[in-house]
Order: structure tokens, then C-alpha cells, then sequence
């Protein structure tokens, strides 16, 4: 990627190093809201990962906010503010503000207004307190074990997190919270395929911007593909099981993400009204 002409956003908070009292959300509205995870995990046991929190210390300290030195914090906070600028200027096209989210960075172990969030769990977004949740170790994981490395891999993680923060602006995350049992895995592959296709408008400005290499693109594609549901499952329990998918397969999610990509559209996104996906 090229961010050299790209603001860095502000709105991140960097919780690295300060362990579990950082932040600034109490433990008491927990379980607010459905957490959108990256990676296929069973929402059942994020509840209980979000129960056993529940009895957290109340120390709380604050976190820096703005976008940190160190390059990686740089990087994150540029792609960060990439993504402002492009949905920033989609939203005003249909005569809506933008309200951008905030960015945590973490290691471990992170509390949010949705409970404790773990680095195993993946990134994650938080509609209680409208932030996305980073461990920076998960760009390593991104790097040798799903195999996708490369700098716009990373920052399509990142762009995938502000969808679902675009989701929730626009309402379509209520169409989780009516959704129950099997149900819910299908909504759940509509959300997530929709936040791939939103990752691709964004990606599809940033290429506008002159913001993307040669290459960026398989880069994206490659990691849409590694994280795909039939991907992970064959890894970890040998076997694909597609209906407890939870964020579509490998090329649903490579094509989903071209979708955006080549558009630019968000009606091109439109996951829900898809017959087939
Ligand atoms: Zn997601």
C-alpha cells in the first residue's frame, strides 16, 4: 500500500501494554450487542466468554488516544483514516454523516462495552461502544498461519471491522439480533459477506486514491480466501459443515469482496436480497 499522503485518524486508542484495567467502559451493560468476529466463531461460545468476565475490577486507566508512533500504530491509524475518508464521502453522496468509530489497540486481553475480548477470538467490533478491537498479533497469524501476508491483507481486516461499524450505522445489524438458532448462522454469512463487499468499495476509493500496489489486490483475495468457513474448518476439525457456517466460504468471500471492489457501490452489497450467494 501507499499511505504516504494519508491522514492518520485520531480515533484510536492504544491499550497496548496496559492489560486488563485498561479502558474506559464499565463491566455493568455487558452482552449488549452481537459481536461481529472475522474469524467462524460460534457465537455460543462467545457468550461464555462474556460471562465469566462479568466479575472484572472496576481500576480503570485511561488509554492514549490519537494515532500511535510506532509504524505499525501508523499504519493502522492511516488505513483507519482511509476508510473515514472513503465512507465519509459515501455517506455524504446519499446526504448522510458519517460518524467513524474508534480503533483499539490491544494485546491478550481487552474489556469492551460487549465484554472481555480475547487476541484468539480475532478481530472484533463492538456495537455497544462502537469500536473495533485489534490485537496486532493477529496480523502475524494473518501472516504464517492463514498464510496471507502482505500489508493490504491487513488493512482489509481493518476495512472488514469499519463494515460492520458501516452496518450498524445503517441499521442492518437488527437483522441479527431477530435472528435465532440456524437462523442466526444464516444472517450471521449475509452480514459477514456484506462487510466483505463493503471492505471492497473501500478498497475500490483507496485504489481511486492511489493508495494500492500491484499486488494488493491477490493480496486481499488470498487472506478473503484463508479465512473463508470451509478453509478453517478443514483445519481445524478436518471436515466442512456448511451450516454452521457463520461468514460464508473461501469464494464466497473473494467474491463478495471483488463485488465492492469493483463497484463501489453499496447496492451492489446487498447481501440480503441476494437469492443465491
Ligand atoms: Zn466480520
Amino acid at each position: 500500500m501507499r499511505l504516504g499522503n494519508q491522514r492518520a485518524s485520531g480515533n484510536v486508542e492504544d491499550r497496548r501494554g496496559m492489560g486488563m484495567a485498561a479502558g474506559g467502559v464499565g463491566v455493568g451493560g455487558i452482552v449488549i450487542a452481537i459481536i461481529a468476529y472475522f474469524l467462524g466463531i460460534d457465537p455460543g461460545a462467545v457468550t461464555s466468554v462474556v460471562e465469566h468476565a462479568g466479575s472484572g475490577s472496576s481500576a480503570q486507566q485511561e488509554a492514549p488516544r490519537g494515532a500511535p508512533a510506532d509504524e505499525m500504530g501508523q499504519f493502522v491509524s492511516r488505513v483507519l483514516g482511509s476508510t473515514e475518508d472513503v465512507w465519509g464521502r459515501v455517506f455524504q453522496q446519499s446526504n448522510a454523516q458519517y460518524r467513524p468509530p474508534t480503533l483499539v489497540l490491544y494485546d491478550g486481553q481487552v474489556r469492551s462495552a460487549c465484554g472481555m475480548g480475547q487476541a484468539a477470538m480475532g478481530p472484533f467490533y463492538c456495537q455497544g461502544d462502537e469500536k473495533l478491537y485489534i490485537d496486532l498479533a493477529f496480523f502475524r497469524d494473518l501472516q504464517t498461519r492463514f498464510r496471507a501476508p502482505g500489508d493490504f491483507a491487513q488493512a482489509y481486516v481493518i476495512a472488514h471491522e469499519v463494515a460492520h461499524h458501516v452496518q450498524n450505522l445503517t441499521g442492518q445489524f437488527r437483522k441479527m439480533e431477530s435472528a435465532h438458532g440456524r437462523d442466526r448462522n444464516q444472517v450471521s454469512v449475509r452480514m459477514e459477506l456484506q462487510a466483505d463487499c463493503y471492505a471492497g468499495i473501500w478498497g475500490h476509493y483507496a485504489g481511486a486514491m492511489k493508495q494500492l500496489d500491484d499486488g494488493d489486490i491477490a493480496e486481499a483475495l488470498n487472506a478473503a480466501s484463508a479465512i473463508g468457513d470451509d478453509r478453517l474448518q478443514k483445519q481445524s476439525q478436518g471436515r466442512v459443515v456448511p451450516e454452521s457456517f457463520t461468514h460464508g466460504s473461501s469464494e464466497q468471500r473473494m467474491r463478495w469482496f471483488k463485488r465492492g471492489l469493483e463497484s463501489g457501490q453499496p447496492r451492489a452489497c446487498d447481501t440480503f436480497a441476494a437469492g443465491s450467494l
